[in-house]
């Protein structure tokens, strides 16, 4: 059984900070979302009112008081989960671009695990909409996606993604993110966020053994900082390797549609 601590019973609650903050249904009314990835979802994307699982976790995951956060979203496939995860991602990836000093060659700040290839391209060209008006205003500080699959070209593939432009959003399956962290660790250092996406699509698929090894493998070059599992549904392996993950304290958000 899962034992979590919900952060509904802490200071810095879920309920607090949404209650604080007011129901809000649309993304233009989002208090924390930058105004360019306000435009890129709603007139870009074409998205005017969240669904009941983005209107949960994004005002949440944008707050100043619990940003970070690690997090367990239950929610049904075709809910809107890719969105609730990826605007708050993209905006942490967007404000450390503007942070940054350095000139090093862009190299992946939050990386996505997903079951299948579809799913990863899908998430990727997600990223992308959602920042269309980033590169539009500022094409020097937009967020760079990419995607490694298995199945694919590991040269090719290798030379587009850590090669000239970098990335800083990294989208990958299981096996092919390992053999990159276990060729070459240090393409990771930067990596600070991390997110299971249909984790339990990811554990149907065998890919429990490659989870841990992720895991492993980026403890040993980087601190993580947060955590993010999406899942249609929790059950017990579900269950396992969230409290393995998510440590003691983290969001926990269900919804029924
Ligand atoms: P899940 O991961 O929960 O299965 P997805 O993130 O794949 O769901 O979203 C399902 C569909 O709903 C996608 O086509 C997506 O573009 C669309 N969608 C997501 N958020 C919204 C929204 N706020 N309004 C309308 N459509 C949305
Ligand atoms: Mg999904």
């Amino acid at each position: 059984a899962l034992s979590h601590t919900p952060l509904a019973t802490r200071s810095y609650s879920a309920d607090t900070v949404l209650l604080e903050q007011e129901e809000v249904n649309s993304f233009s009314d989002l208090r924390d979302l930058n105004s360019l990835i306000a435009s890129g979802v709603v007139s870009g994307m074409g998205y005017t009112n969240m669904t009941e699982v983005q209107k949960k976790v994004i005002p949440f995951l944008l707050s100043p008081e619990t940003r970070g956060s690690n997090s367990l979203v239950q929610a049904k496939t075709g809910t809107g989960k890719t969105l609730a995860f990826m605007i708050p991602i993209v905006q942490e990836v967007y404000e450390s671009i503007l942070r940054s000093k350095h000139n090093h060659r862009p190299s992946p700040i939050a990386v996505i695990i997903a079951p299948t290839r579809e799913l990863a391209y899908q998430i990727r060209d997600e990223s992308v909409a959602i920042s269309s008006y980033i590169r539009e205003s500022s094409p020097e500080h937009a967020p760079i996606v990419r995607a490694v699959v298995g199945g694919v070209n590991k040269r090719t593939e290798f030379s587009n993604v850590f090669g000239k432009s970098g990335c800083h959003i990294l989208v990958a399956t299981p096996g092919r993110l390992l053999d990159y962290l276990r060729s070459d660790p240090s393409l990771f250092k930067y990596t600070r966020i991390k997110v299971y996406d249909e984790a339990d699509r990811l554990l149907d698929q065998g890919f429990a053994r490659d989870i841990a090894s992720i895991d492993k493998a980026l403890k040993a070059v980087t601190n993580v900082e947060q955590v993010l599992m999406f899942s249609a549904t929790v059950r017990p392996d579900v269950a396992a390797i969230a409290q393995r993950e998510l440590g003691k304290e983290y969001l926990f958000v269900k919804t029924s549609k």
